[in-house]
């Protein structure tokens, strides 16, 4: 992968591709940042550019041997890990789960990884095994490039086992790059923190995730201000959000409304709310989330009806509806009730009493006395 597929971060790149120029390459670097601000691609990036036969003055040629190999993630001297599931498995036997993952794109979460391997809710791990197969197959000579790379994602997931690979980034083999991913670096020990050089990979700008959903999705200039704006400059969860759009939240939401608040729709709202069950407690949590979205937008629509309102047409028709009938107070408690719901859901609450007891809220607060 080239640094030119990575949204935004100039600087970071600047730096990491000013180190491979110097040869002033560190042993160790640690990129620290949050979820979907694009550390996984920007470390790609890096070995893909460290290894490059013909590297160009910011990003590497993408048609050398070496490239081609890389980007196909089958490069012989640029080797993973990552947390996987299960007693004593190691990174090596899911790769081509993770060559699969990496093809649709660098922007996922450790959530989204471990559902892709089938985890279920078991939670991932980089256990002693794969600390020793990272040792193992970091002293191995390198096959032909000028270095071998090791990249560890989710390196928070090391936990104490880390301590193995101390000697390792204290006294690495000759040409070897670590390249330690986390988000969560308070969890990563320090006697290893302290070992690496630290690129600090800062969240993303709305107008940068735009600008990524326009260039790399082909989403509308409307659509992608209103997903960068609900994104919290996390691009993985943009591109979730985006997925979300096919489910079209937004209409679902009026629909909602209408069941609950109009008279005689009690059995309608039943059947309704068995089909939200069904579609799983992940397409749930999204669905809560666009409402507490479009109840934010309502507020603001009550605030200053001139601002900038982040709804389609359809759904600003029953935000104002719902700004003119509900005082700040009710909207904020339509907010505090979306909330608690996203909250119960994510725990494992029971979905139909969750959505049951939201609706019955939802009546009483929309049409209740102020
Ligand atoms: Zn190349």
């Amino acid at each position: 992968m080239a640094f030119s597929k990575t949204i935004a971060q100039e600087n970071v790149k600047q730096r990491l591709v000013n180190s491979a120029r110097s040869g002033k390459v560190a042993h160790a670097i640690l990129l620290s940042g949050p979820s979907g601000s694009g550390k996984l691609g920007l470390a790609l990036a890096y070995a893909q550019y460290l290894n490059c036969e013909d590297r160009g003055k910011e990003d590497s040629c993408g048609k050398c041997r070496s490239c081609f190999m890389a980007k196909k993630y089958m490069h012989p001297d640029i080797h993973f890990s990552y947390p996987v599931v299960g007693t004593g498995a190691l990174s090596t036997d899911y790769a081509a789960e993770w060559r699969e993952k990496l093809a649709a794109g660098s922007y996922f979460t450790v959530y989204q990884w471990l559902q892709h391997i089938g985890a279920e809710n078991k939670q991932g791990n980089i256990n002693v095994q794969e600390c020793n197969s990272i040792i193992k197959r970091l002293s191995l000579k390198a096959y032909d490039s000028p270095y071998k790379v090791m990249i560890i994602w989710a390196a928070e997931h090391l936990g104490e086992q880390g301590n193995r690979l101390l000697k390792l980034i204290e006294e690495p083999p000759e040409n070897t790059v670590l390249i330690l991913i986390a988000e969560d670096e308070e969890r990563i020990l320090n006697t290893i923190l302290s070992r690496t050089q630290k690129f600090q990979v800062p969240r993303l700008s709305d107008e940068d995730i735009a600008k990524g959903l326009k260039t790399n999705m082909k989403t509308n200039e409307a659509k992608a201000l209103q997903i960068s704006a609900l994104s919290e400059g996390n691009y993985s969860k943009a591109l979730e959000l985006l997925e979300d759009q096919k489910d079209n939240n937004g209409a679902k939401i009026i629909h909602w409304m209408s069941l609950c608040i109009k008279k005689n729709k009690e059995a309608e709202l039943i059947k309704w709310i068995d089909v939200q069950v069904k579609e799983g407690r992940e397409s749930l949590k999204h669905f809560l989330q666009y409402c507490l979205h479009f109840t934010r937008q309502t507020m603001r629509l009550r605030y200053s009806p001139q601002s900038i309102c982040l709804l389609s047409e359809e759904e600003q028709k029953v935000a104002k509806w719902l700004a003119g009938r509900c005082a700040i107070l009710k909207l904020e408690q339509l907010y505090e009730l979306f909330n608690n719901a996203s909250h119960h859901i994510a725990r494992n609450a029971n979905a139909k009493i969750v959505l049951t007891n939201v609706s019955i809220s939802l009546k009483q607060t929309v049409l209740g006395k102020a």
